[in-house]
């Protein structure tokens, strides 16, 4: 089976202060290509240290992190940030649109690093914007519009370079039940019907409950659910 994400004694630390916090110690992973995983874990157990790891965002102290078949944590911040944008869709609690631009605009953002011509990004947008349902407010900005359709624009955003991996952070964590189940049932569908390969870090156990397969992140190591310490 072919494998997205690979992570092999990953070793993770914050300095606070003139103290060395070790927040991941020695985590391997892997994750399948078309796999839905959730990650699981008390606030402050490594979740996002995790997820940016694993999509480029920072670099790990040891260890080997493989994408899509390329050394991740061996690149430099230039050949990092272009690795980003081919291969990692991103998706934030709080959205992170452009307040300024149109939903269209922002969802073409990460095609400005790529070489399509401007027909072409159009193309790419329409298309993006229609799969999350939203082909009918490409023009508007993002406050006008309702939160989880900020939050579909940011994954139209994520998929639009169609990246090897979707990395979501807590994708529900600011909207209403029934809004957070539309949501998740869409990353659900672009999971099942286009096979995207995507991470979920999630405190919530129901979101979990949509993805394949779900880990905890339990003292900087991961585990499965049945041993996962008490909390
Ligand atoms: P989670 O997403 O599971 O809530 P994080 O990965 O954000 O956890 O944080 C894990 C631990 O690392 C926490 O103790 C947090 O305070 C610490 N931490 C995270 N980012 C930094 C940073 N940039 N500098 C120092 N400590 C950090
Ligand atoms: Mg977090």
């Amino acid at each position: 089976m072919s494998v997205t994400v690979q992570m092999r004694q990953v070793v993770k630390h914050y300095k606070r202060g003139a103290e060395r916090v070790e927040v991941l110690h020695q985590l391997d992973l892997d994750v399948p290509a078309g796999e839905f995983l959730a990650l699981m874990g008390p606030s402050g157990s490594g979740k996002t240290t995790l997820l940016n790891l694993m999509g480029g965002l920072d670099r790990p102290d040891s260890g080997q992190i493989t994408i899509a078949g390329e050394r991740v944590d061996a690149m430099t911040d230039r050949q990092l940030t272009r690795w980003r944008a081919r291969h990692v869709g991103f998706v934030f609690q709080l959205y992170n649109l452009m307040p300024k631009m149109s939903a269209a605009a922002n969802v073409e953002l990460p095609l400005m690093l790529t070489s399509l011509s401007r027909a072409q990004r159009k193309a790419h947008v329409e298309n993006a914007l229609n799969i999350v349902g939203l082909g009918d407010r490409a023009r508007h900005r993002p406050l006008e519009l309702s939160g989880g359709q900020q939050q579909r624009v940011a994954i139209a955003r994520a998929l639009v370079a169609d990246p090897s991996i979707l990395v979501c952070d807590e994708p529900t964590g600011d909207l209403d039940r029934q809004t957070a189940f539309d949501i998740l049932g869409l990353l659900k569908l672009l999971n099942r019907d286009l096979g995207k390969t995507i991470v979920m870090v999630t405190h919530d156990p129901l979101a979990a409950g949509f993805a394949g397969r779900r880990l905890h992140v339990d003292k900087g190591l991961l585990v499965t659910g049945a041993e996962a310490s008490l909390q």
